[in-house]
């Protein structure tokens, strides 16, 4: 997997003080996306088991609280992503399990794959949904356009 961006204090994608990994490829070409660049899977930096480790590290930092780790793009469920992003959400939720896990997918919830429904079955919150310049709207939080849903799972 490659990724764009990596922000080990993010305040802006999710609730709280967050990680944010902004990971390559993604194959739903939105009309007016503002992240073209990420588009092709072996864009940006390749995702090394030493950034795994970081973020970790970093969601378990007592120095600045973060409330979880957000996975945006490009498209974490791309299928060129799928697996290293399930690692990567098994390992927060076994090792930092009072972190919660937010996503944001082109793909709808009800048309993913059966590799794609591994991990959303670990995240806490899925915005899902393409972004649709007709629907776009400045106002909307956590989402660009009033297409996409918002997705709280509420987990035991
Ligand atoms: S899903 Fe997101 S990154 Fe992909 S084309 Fe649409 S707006 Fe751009």
């Amino acid at each position: 997997m490659h990724y764009s961006a990596y922000h080990s204090v993010d305040v802006i994608n999710g609730e709280g003080t967050r990680c944010t990994l902004f990971v390559s490829g993604c194959e739903h070409a939105c009309k007016g996306c503002y992240n073209q660049s990420t588009w092709r899977v072996d864009s940006g930096h390749v995702f090394t088991q030493a950034l795994e480790d970081q973020i970790i590290a970093d969601l378990t930092d007592t120095r600045i609280s973060r409330r979880g780790l957000s996975l945006s793009g490009g498209d974490p469920l791309h299928p060129a992503n799928v697996e290293t992003i399930l690692h990567l959400v098994k390992r927060v939720k076994r090792e930092c399990p009072d972190k919660d896990i937010w996503l944001w997918s082109g793909y709808q919830l009800d048309e993913l794959s059966e590799a794609q429904q591994a991990v959303v079955a670990l995240v806490d919150v899925l915005i899902d949904g393409k972004f649709e310049q007709e629907n776009a709207d400045p106002a909307l939080l956590w989402r660009g356009s009033s297409n996409q849903i918002i997705h709280r799972f509420t987990r035991e």
